[in-house]
């Protein structure tokens, strides 16, 4: 903190993990010999660097790239890259850091990383958007490799700027390899990957339910979120009878008590993936759904206060306050479980936590996207791709595994159903096993 104190995002996620994992090094005083906190918390490297490319009207613009390989103890570095103008270093860094976590949880071998830009793909034509990413590349591909570090997608990079990406790779380093996955189907991606990180987060709820005798059947569900986590959530809840009655983006939500139909959710992918519009466009199509816009003095998020059992934000970190979190419980949510990357602030977190709901960090229930990647990666390393019945198994299977050992770790150490403690334990306890076994570097 004193070294880095405007990196606020990375301080949040390190506090988390360290209050949590406490009981471990207590009960190891190899760990607190070898001083495994401050090593894991260190990148092991940090790339910074100029982005330089030219928009439609023939002005230079610059951004700035980043990529933070976090920790390799498990694997090639592994995580997405992030372009929105909200990027910073410190972003990146909280990002990468609960990276090496989750990858740890998914059972494949892989290191955590993550990168990305504070480029905004927000109204830029096609071509702005390639000669950015060929810029970006321009830089990156020196870092990386399917050896050594395979980047994916995040916020505002999907199937588009993975493709402009890796054509750029290719072209530089005259290989066809996995070096990054998220690709399309016809040129190395995976089937289900597109799916895979809303699939999954369902997944994880369903089995927590489960403890309880509960299925998703009838449920109603709060989703934040328009982009990919938050459709593949949706359209799992639907395929398993639940109901989704809300969708947001940066501008506002909708609410749309009826609940969304897979034809009305047909037509949000149409809207964010192909026109690339504002949810708003939801409630002109679909006047039986209210609309409301952000409304930046407010102290809390309309979207939280909804009635539901469950809600799944899968929009962005800190979505979800305190005041958000008693909305929940006001509400009767009694499940919380996150698409996004830490969504919900530590004191909302406590409330949760508090008030007995089942809540599931991102680390865990979001895992399901870079598990699918690490499947990517070992098809592209065969040369052959699974079928869609055999990858959506693995993933299932995955999710269950990752909930059990999170249950698991938890009690363990006594903390009964808490799978944020469950999840930084097994977790941080792999990873640092490794790092001890290969000695100091
Ligand atoms: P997308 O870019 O596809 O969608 C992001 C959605 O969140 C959009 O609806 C966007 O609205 C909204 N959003 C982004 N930033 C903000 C903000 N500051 N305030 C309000 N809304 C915002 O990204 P993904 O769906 O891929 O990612 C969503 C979350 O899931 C992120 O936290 C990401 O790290 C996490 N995640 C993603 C994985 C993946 O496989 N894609 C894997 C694991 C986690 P708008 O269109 O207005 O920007």
């Amino acid at each position: 903190k004193e070294r880095d104190p405007e990196q606020r995002e990375f301080h949040q996620a390190v506090q988390e993990v360290v209050e949590t994992v406490k009981p471990v090094l207590d009960r190891n005083m190899e760990y607190r010999q070898q001083a495994v906190l401050k090593r894991i918390t260190e990148p092991e490297r940090v790339i910074m660097f100029r982005v330089p490319w030219m928009d439609d009207d023939g002005q230079v613009q610059v951004n700035r790239g980043f990529r933070v390989e976090m920790n390799s103890a498990l694997g090639p570095y592994k995580g997405g890259l992030r372009f929105h103008p909200s990027v910073n270093l410190g972003i990146i860094k909280f990002l990468a850091f609960e990276q090496v976590f989750k990858n740890s949880l998914t059972t494949l071998a892989m290191g955590g990383g993550k990168g990305g830009s504070d480029f905004n793909p927000k109204g830029k034509s096609d071509g702005e958007v390639m000669r950015f990413c060929q810029s970006f590349m321009a830089e990156l591909y020196r870092h990386i490799g399917p050896n050594t570090d395979v980047p994916a997608g995040d916020i505002g990079v999907g199937a588009r700027e993975i493709g402009y990406l890796f054509g750029m790779y290719k072209k530089l380093k005259n290989e066809f390899t996995g070096v990054l996955t998220g690709k399309s189907l016809a040129w190395g991606g995976s089937l289900i990957r597109p799916e895979a990180t809303g699939y999954g987060n369902v997944y994880f709820a369903a089995e927590m339910l489960a403890t309880r005798g509960q299925t998703m059947e009838g449920k109603t569900c709060l989703v934040s979120g328009s982009g990919n986590v938050a459709q593949f959530t949706t359209e799992k809840i639907l395929q398993l009878g639940g109901k989704v009655v809300t969708l947001s983006d940066s501008s506002g939500y909708i609410y749309d008590e009826a609940g969304i139909t897979k034809e009305k959710l047909d037509y949000v992918k149409q809207l964010k993936n192909i026109q690339r519009g504002r949810i708003a466009e939801y409630a002109k199509q679909y006047p039986e759904a209210v609309y409301t816009p952000v409304d930046a003095n407010q102290d809390a998020n309309p979207i939280w206060a909804h009635k539901a059992d469950c809600a799944m934000p899968c929009a962005t970190q800190n979505e979800i306050n305190k005041q958000d979190a008693a909305h929940l419980v006001a509400g009767g949510v009694f499940l919380v479980s996150e698409g996004a990357n830490m969504p919900s602030t530590p004191e909302a977190i406590d409330i949760l936590l508090d008030n007995g709901l089942l809540y599931a960090p991102g680390k865990a229930a979001n895992a399901g996207g870079v598990a699918v990647s690490g499947l990517e990666m070992a098809q592209n390393s065969m040369r052959l791709s699974w079928p869609r019945e055999e990858v959506d198994a693995r993933l299932k299977h995955i999710m269950k595994s990752i909930h059990k050992t999170c249950l698991d770790a938890a009690s363990e150490y006594g903390a009964g159903q808490n799978y944020l403690v469950g999840a930084n334990i097994a977790g941080f306890t792999k990873v640092v096993n490794a790092m001890l076994d290969q000695g100091l570097v």
